[in-house]
């Protein structure tokens, strides 16, 4: 998630973007071995009111009234900007305030820097983690401070990617949208009906380190059979 707060001038083209080009193996629908990666359910307050307050939001920012997450499309890497897990289940349970406005920020899961998988929100609900995204985005925080130190964590790096991998599997989600906090503007699902948020992103997962995270879960997927889609089609945010 990362609190630093910009709105984001990506300077690039679009044809400045680096694209995937690599031939990808289509593996049949159904034959996957991807298991479900131990996880540890820690459940966030996440009753009525706070539900309520999701469905406002979500009126407001992609228009239309609900909680619910109904086959999300994109799962959204974070890392929290501190060193415990205790830290960020405190922050996401504290629904506070956040850009003025509730329910505060959350994440369906967080990945301890042992490896341990912490999921914190159920999958059918909408967690608010990623302007522009949450309408269809399951959101995974890793604790720690950059994106290097979990792309150097053996450890963090497994949970991640069996994490990825499966929730990939079991919702159909492909391995190009499956992208960075960082990437969002440039994701074909980001919507964001307020002008003055429409171009605001967070610093988290920049694309080069997602370029290295995908390779290396495609690699995974390859293994365990699990589809991972066509090439990345990125749009330009015009910010
Ligand atoms: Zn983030």
């Amino acid at each position: 998630m990362r609190r630093v707060l910009a709105a984001v001038v990506l300077g690039v083209t679009l044809a400045a973007v680096p694209v995937r080009t690599l031939a990808v193996p289509v593996t049949p629908v159904g034959v996957s071995h991807i298991h479900r990666p131990p996880i540890v359910w820690r459940p966030i307050p996440f009753g009525e009111r706070r539900r309520s307050q999701m469905g406002a939001y979500s009126l407001r920012h992609y228009g239309e009234w609900t909680w619910r997450l109904l086959h999300p499309h994109v799962i959204v890497e974070h890392y929290t900007d501190g060193s415990t897990f205790g830290g960020a289940w405190a922050t996401f349970a504290s629904n506070a305030i956040h850009l003025g406005e509730v329910p505060g920020v959350c994440a369906h899961f967080v990945i301890d820097t042992d490896g341990t998988i912490y999921q914190l929100v159920n999958l059918r609900v909408r967690c608010r983690h990623a302007i522009g995204m949450n309408w269809t985005a399951i959101g995974i925080e890793h604790v720690g401070t950059s994106d290097g130190q979990i792309l150097s964590s053996p450890a963090m790096m497994r949970a991640s990617l069996r994490l990825t991998l499966w929730l990939m599997d079991r919702f159909g989600i492909q391995a190009r949208n499956v992208i960075g906090h960082a990437e969002t503007l440039m994701s074909p699902f980001h919507h964001e009906a307020y002008p003055t948020w429409r171009c605001w992103t967070h610093a988290d997962w920049q694309h080069a380190d997602m370029l290295l995270y995908r390779e290396r879960l495609r690699r995974l997927a390859h293994r365990t059979g699990v589809p991972i889609g066509p090439r990345p089609a990125w749009v330009d945010p015009g910010c």
